[in-house]
């Protein structure tokens, strides 16, 4: 059987194994019952910006083309950086009515241990997919806040302790941090200004995540269909945005986002 698509971000469902579902054109592959089979993946050449929808040659960043980059909502300061959000003041980036939308919500600050204990923001609706993108084995909510600029400033306070960034050799390897989340929680409260301290939740929601992976991973080399267009291989783990294969080798899926590609399975 094949599928042809625009290549988008996983759905990672929480389940126990976490189930993970790819839109590929017309199609819903469900990536866990591929497991244990052979998949050949080609990259056709062209790829489709997340914003504009046109066809292009390359695409510049996070999914879209050089013009969206600079321009759409979809990548606006306050997506990479929350403590730049500028809605809770009336303030456009590059539309406010959306941008209202998506930070005037509640976010949470958040642990995750996913090879190091990092910090992150997110949406309070999407915590648990947030999570499970980044590949996490487990992750805490720290704060509650009303917005995401107040989430920004929280993740600004502790980024001097925590790395913001997922380690994802360590991740995929399943090398874990291992302390006591709840115990970082509460230390990580003493680093917070008494005006952010407000938003500290200390009986925040705790997960544990099981991704669905028959073997451990010792030397992970990494397969990039722009620089070689076709790979096959029998899939055999799913953990965050990666496809594990048998070989060793993994294929970050995120970073192929737009991509025009091509399953047979
Ligand atoms: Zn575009």
């Amino acid at each position: 059987m094949y599928a042809e698509g625009q290549a988008k971000k996983l759905i990672n469902v929480y389940k126990s194994p976490i189930q993970v579902y790819n839109e590929v054109g017309e199609h819903i592959l469900h990536l866990n019952n591929l497991l244990g089979r052979n998949i050949s993946l080609n990259f056709k050449g062209v790829y489709i910006c997340k914003s504009c929808n046109k066809f292009y040659d390359d695409l510049f960043r996070m999914g879209c083309c050089k013009k969206c980059f600079f321009e759409s909502p979809l990548a606006g300061d306050s997506i990479l950086r929350p403590e730049m959000s500028k809605a809770h003041l009336n303030i456009e980036d590059r539309d406010l009515e959306q941008e209202k939308r998506f930070q005037l919500q509640p976010h949470i600050v958040y642990l995750a241990d996913a090879g190091k204990i990092k910090v992150g923001v997110t949406r309070s609706e999407q915590m648990h997919t947030r999570w499970m993108d980044q590949g996490a084995a487990r992750a805490r909510v720290i704060a509650n806040t009303e917005n995401r600029y107040q989430a920004g400033l929280i993740e600004v306070e502790l980024k001097n302790r925590y790395s913001d960034k997922t380690n994802w050799k360590m991740m995929l390897k399943d090398e874990l941090d291992g302390r006591d989340l709840e115990d970082e929680a509460m230390k990580s409260k003493e680093f917070l200004p008494q005006k952010l301290k407000m938003f500290f939740d200390p009986k925040g929601e705790e997960c544990n995540f099981y991704y669905d992976m028959n073997s451990k991973l010792k030397n992970i080399k990494s397969i990039n269909l722009i620089s070689g267009p076709e790979y096959e291989g029998v899939l055999c783990g799913l953990r965050g945005q990666y496809l594990i294969f048998s070989d060793g080798q993994v294929l970050n899926w995120r970073s192929h986002e737009g991509a025009i590609i091509r399953w047979e399975y």
